[in-house]
């Protein structure tokens, strides 16, 4: 490996200043209003970034999560500037590195895009950090205090039972719902050609103590937990929520639509305190969802599953991909109220996104149908593929059209009123979220 760029500044490692940067798309920032910020929770990248910094080894640490924040380049001369950053907010972090380092510093930059496209990343900082950052960002920060720094870092094999938790005291909750989020089992079992989480993470339980010691640490009543898919491993799911129990809090997360067959599993998760589960039910369509190697394709349950779940006094938010192969205008039309019929709490919609790094970006690519690489354009708002069988625009009309049906306030109280979690607590959540999706379609829809 190379070293980049030597760090030899008169100033000792303990005297250096830090700056961390949580980036954030304009493109992005502009589809939010005061309302969807109501569903937008603090940064747990910057948290858990922050847990891996040596006391002592820096002057100062300053923390910058865009979403709420403003990055000033001239208030303090930063030594080192550590960017986390999507593929949306990439072409972001590209400029703040830009303009640190014409002040002097040294920029890094990590996060999903430099996972994915490490090369073209490199190009626009000094050191890239690809995939977890826990054992990477030790090493780097130890080899640029010593001064020679790589120009890339990747340590995928960590081991979660050695991670510390989250420093949450500098992260900003400003401008975001106050509920903290946490990860248990961190990444999930499937390989869905348009998910990007394979790319990221793989499946790596923690301790189920180290996550109890975590909550408690907290001192909340409420948690989301932050993995993308809660019962993929089951065994561990069931130990986790024993513990739960014992704690009474109430917790929401994300789960695959099986979760909804196991009467067992939801029993255990209403005790333990689950109040409302995120489903990526994808589409209605079983032959999109096996086009893309969605492991559950049974559209056809998803009323039932949905059912099962406010049997269980369990909440779901089921969220819908626009755009994929086997789509149709007409089926994409009536999407409204064909989720209506599931009897759904919450729903929210995206255009599909091939990310870099993923089966489907590679699929599109070589068959010459991704129509852009302006990388602001992949926030699931826009149509950045030729779609198969609707017209690129129509598509993106549909979108829209698709938000501001489910969200009039007929439907939102509809789904609010038929909710299992009504007059709970949960239930406020709910009616903010609903509302906060309502303005994030309008939003969209002003563009
Ligand atoms: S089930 Fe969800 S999190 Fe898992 S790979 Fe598929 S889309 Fe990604």
């Amino acid at each position: 490996m190379t070293v980049l760029r030597q760090t030899h500044s008169t100033t000792m490692s303990g005297e250096k200043r830090l700056l961390l940067i949580q980036a954030w798309s304009r493109n992005e920032a502009a589809l939010r209003s005061r309302f969807s910020n109501l569903i937008s929770y603090s940064s747990l990248t910057l948290a858990a970034i922050c847990a891996l910094i040596p006391e002592g080894m820096f002057e100062t640490v300053d923390v910058v999560d865009e979403y709420s924040q403003e990055v000033d380049y001239d208030r303090v001369r930063y030594d080192l500037v550590m960017i986390s950053s999507d593929t949306s907010s990439i072409q972001t972090a590209y400029r703040h590195s830009a303009e640190f380092q014409r002040r002097g510093a040294y920029t890094v930059i990590g996060g999903y895009h430099a996972t994915a496209l490490p090369e073209e990343v490199g190009m626009h900082c000094d050191t890239v950090i690809s995939g977890p950052a826990e054992k990477a960002v030790p090493a780097f920060l130890r080899d640029f205090c010593e001064g020679h720094p790589l120009a890339f870092y990747r340590e995928p094999e960590v081991c979660s039972a050695q991670f510390p938790i989250p420093d949450r005291a500098k992260i900003t909750g400003r401008r975001k719902l106050r509920i903290p989020a946490i990860t248990a089992n961190r990444g999930c079992i499937n390989h869905c050609k348009y998910c990007s989480m394979p790319v990221m993470w793989r499946s790596d339980p923690r301790p189920v103590q180290a996550v109890i010691d975590e909550i408690r640490s907290l001192h909340t009543r409420l948690l989301i937990f932050y993995d993308p898919n809660f019962f993929a491993n089951r065994e561990y799911a069931v130990a986790l929520m024993q513990e739960l129990k014992k704690l009474h809090i109430l917790w929401v997360g994300n789960a695959t639509a099986d979760f909804g067959h196991d009467e067992e599993l939801m029993e255990l998760a209403y005790r333990s305190g689950c109040r409302g589960v995120l489903i990526g039910l994808e589409s209605l369509n079983a032959q999109s969802l096996k086009g893309v190697a969605k492991r559950y394709s049974d559209a056809d349950k998803y009323r039932e599953i949905i059912a099962n779940l406010h049997r269980h006094r369990i909440a779901v938010n089921g969220c819908f991909v626009l755009g994929f192969d086997s789509d149709t205008e007409e089926e994409l039309a009536a999407l409204p109220e064909r989720v209506d019929r599931l009897g759904l709490d919450l729903c929210r919609f995206s255009i599909l996104t091939p990310y870099p790094g993923t089966q489907l970006y590679r699929d599109l690519d070589s068959a010459g149908r991704i129509r852009t690489k302006e990388w602001s354009l992949y926030n699931q708002h826009h149509v950045v593929y030729e779609p198969s069988q609707i017209p690129a625009e129509r598509l993106h009309v549909l979108y829209r059209e698709v938000w501001k049906q489910t969200f009039t306030w007929r439907r939102i109280f509809r789904r609010v009123l038929h909710s299992p979690t009504l007059f709970r607590l949960p239930g406020i959540f709910l009616l903010g979220a609903n509302i906060g999706f309502k303005f994030l379609g309008i939003d969209e829809k002003r563009r």
